[in-house]
């Protein structure tokens, strides 16, 4: 088999077989296949797509590329969430402890932010003491005896993916649907979980602009997931405004504890309700409003914020800091952000204010950067709020005035007013199961 004959096929639009996906993945893997081929394999993809045959092969060959966790033992109760990157998501703070709480496994793995996307990763860390990184011994243990962990994202799973990903990156053709999902699928299939629940972000400030290219992306991500013996279901969501009211690592864990303590802000705890209550109809096998009236109950009766303290605390984490907030770190440069405007506030474009907390320190450039656990952005006001010129919409926070100059610049520049009221954002674009 040659590589040339591979882009070639692809090239002129024809589906490619279960050994030349293999071929691919395989050479690609072990350095065989240089990377000028590859780029050429997969710009032929990102014109000419994938069948969802093709496109299921190729994640079960990324997938088995490295290590495949095993969490049998949870029988059906483990489950996973994911989110295909937003600005102020930190749902996954939320959504864990709830699954755990109400007698799901959540055993997974989570990555860094980059770009102007956070990562749950960081939201951790910015707890004193808390651990990313437990031996598999740790990982297991904690996940049976709290059914709950949440560790860094392991190197050895997928190792393919994070060879051609770093390509797709500097050539031009991250996007693609197969591709993305077969990149997402692959970690996902590999980190073991029976039940995945995907939050498809869609908006502006995420990686599918429109509801349509969301929905083939979910469809493809449920797709393979199924055909791979997982029970798979995905939640389109809005990602055209930040979700909630906090950007930024320590604001965010502390927007989370006031969601698991029965308050904060609407939007992120509808969206976290929601995607509690299909993690639980997946891994306990009810249906999904059973699954978010238990959710409910697990807020209100403190179980859910009670779990997420076992689950810092058995990572070392300093729980303190989640029962006094004003604890948690907090950039020493602030300034407030004024409405230039009279009227509402018809845009609160997730991107740029994703851009500017990564401009104020709260992200990083490359993945070598240090973030700032204490910078970011409170949100004072949200889109479709009515303002007063000299109002003050936002806070934000940096490390040093020069970030809090650019941070300004940028957040400013998200921000539109209009003299009508707009209509309410859509928040939850559709279910695929
Ligand atoms: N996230 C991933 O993990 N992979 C992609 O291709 C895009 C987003």
């Amino acid at each position: 088999m040659k590589m040339y004959d591979l882009i070639q096929k692809k090239k002129e639009g024809k589906a490619l077989t279960a050994e030349e996906i293999a071929f691919f993945v395989d050479g690609y893997t072990d350095g065989s296949i240089p990377d000028y081929q590859a780029s050429a394999f997969l710009m032929a993809v990102c014109f000419r797509g994938m069948t969802d045959e093709e496109t299921a092969v190729l994640t079960e060959k990324m997938m088995h590329s490295g290590d495949v966790l095993d969490l049998s033992r949870f029988g059906d109760r483990s489950v996973d969430k994911h989110s295909t990157g937003g600005v102020g998501d930190k749902t996954t703070l939320i959504v864990a402890p709830i699954a755990a709480a109400c007698g799901a496994v959540v055993a997974k793995m989570t990555g860094r932010g980059l770009g102007h996307t956070g990562g749950t990763m960081d939201k951790m860390e910015s707890v004193s003491g808390m651990r990313t990184t437990l031996s598999p011994e740790e990982f297991y243990e904690n996940a049976e005896k709290l059914g709950i962990c949440v560790v860094g994202q392991n190197k050895a799973l997928a190792p393919a993916d994070g060879k051609m990903y770093a390509l797709r990156d500097v050539t031009a053709t991250v996007e693609s649907i197969p591709l993305i999902a077969a990149s997402i699928m692959s970690k996902k299939l590999a980190a073991g979980a029976k039940n995945i629940v995907l939050d498809v972000k869609c908006g502006k400030g995420a990686f599918m602009k429109t509801t349509e290219d969301a929905e083939a992306l979910a469809r493809a991500m449920v797709t393979i997931g199924t055909r791979l013996g997982r029970r798979v279901r995905a939640v389109i969501t809005d990602m055209s405004t930040p979700l909630g009211t906090a950007i930024g690592n320590s604001l965010e864990v502390k927007e989370a504890v006031e969601v698991l303590r029965g308050g904060g802000d609407e939007r992120l705890r509808a969206i976290a309700l929601e995607l509690s209550s299909h993690m639980l109809a997946l891994s306990l096998g009810i249906p999904s409003d059973e699954g978010k009236s238990l959710a409910e109950k697990a807020i209100a009766s403190g179980k859910a914020f009670s779990k997420m303290k076992e689950w810092f605390s058995a990572q070392g984490g300093d729980t303190g800091m989640l029962e006094d907030s004003s604890l948690l770190p907090e950039a020493k440069e602030q300034t407030l952000i004024f409405a230039e405007e009279d009227g509402y506030l018809c845009e609160m474009d997730a991107l740029l204010v994703g851009t500017a907390a990564g401009a104020l320190g709260a992200g990083r450039k490359t993945k070598e950067d240090q973030v700032d656990h204490g910078a970011g952005i409170f949100l004072l006001k949200q889109w479709g709020d009515k303002v007063k010129k000299g109002e003050a919409i936002a806070r934000l926070y940096a490390t040093d005035k020069e970030k809090l100059a650019d941070g300004k610049r940028l957040f400013s520049s998200a921000v539109r007013y209009e003299k009508k009221k707009p209509a309410a954002l859509p928040l939850i674009y559709k279910i695929i199961s």
